[in-house]
């Protein structure tokens, strides 16, 4: 994860993005309770900060508990659930910058144990990965940023002359579950545009940046069997 989302930036995924749950769920790797911040710059559209407890009765919106929605600048709507009670920092209607606090994580309406329920839907209102957010490399450097892409431009200088001879792309020193981190690790365009023309090329159809489809596509990578575009 390259852009946090957590004040601690200690985060750890719990709950992966699939067809019956088109959000991840994020808590911090110790018992903190850290602040949510922004994913990116934005205008607040909803703020529900009123929700006492948990509920696991709830239905619809109110499964969320306290929740944020943030209409971002790149045109994709970002929600934050489950926050703690009468923490959440914002407005509606107010414009926020990148890595501006929200709220506090919690867990209220339908969750169970604390964490940040995180789903994005893009341009086209339709739910995304998030992972394709917080995997994504912005110009806006906050200060939570600055440090990994540093770290992460110095690695790709170093490694990014290893496969140009080949039709394959390989990275078989990448242990770690991104794609995104894989590619970068071997200096290779991440974007999710050219992800989309790397899966095309390798068979997975319809690419639109689902944990399966990533995890194809890194498998293929670390045995170097992903067919360059
Ligand atoms: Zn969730």
């Amino acid at each position: 994860m390259i852009t946090h989302v957590l004040d601690s930036m200690n985060e750890v995924i719990t709950n992966n993005y699939d067809q019956d749950h088109q959000a991840i769920d994020i808590v911090p790797k110790d018992k903190s309770e850290p602040n949510i911040i922004a994913l990116d710059g934005g205008t607040v559209e909803t703020v529900i900060n009123n929700v006492k407890s948990t509920n696991h009765k709830s239905r619809g919106l109110a499964t969320y508990g306290n929740y944020v929605q943030i209409k971002q600048n790149n045109g994709k709507t970002a929600l934050y659930a489950h926050m703690k009670h009468n923490t959440i920092k914002v407005k509606e209607g107010q414009t926020i910058s990148k890595g501006d606090i929200i709220g506090t994580i919690g867990e209220t309406g339908n969750a169970y144990g604390k964490h940040l329920h995180l789903e994005i839907k893009n341009q086209n209102n339709v739910k995304e990965n998030p992972l394709i957010e917080l995997n994504k490399k912005t110009q806006n450097t906050s200060k939570t940023n600055t440090q990994k892409s540093t770290k992460t431009n110095i690695k790709n200088n170093v490694k990014s002359t290893q496969t140009k001879q080949s039709d394959y792309l390989n990275a078989p020193n990448y242990h770690h579950g991104s794609i995104v981190d894989g590619l970068k690790s071997i200096g290779i365009n991440s974007s999710y545009s050219y992800r989309k023309k790397l899966a095309e090329n390798n068979g997975i159809i319809n690419y639109k940046g689902s944990y399966n489809q990533n995890i194809k596509m890194l498998n293929l990578l670390k045995n170097g069997k992903l067919k360059k575009v």
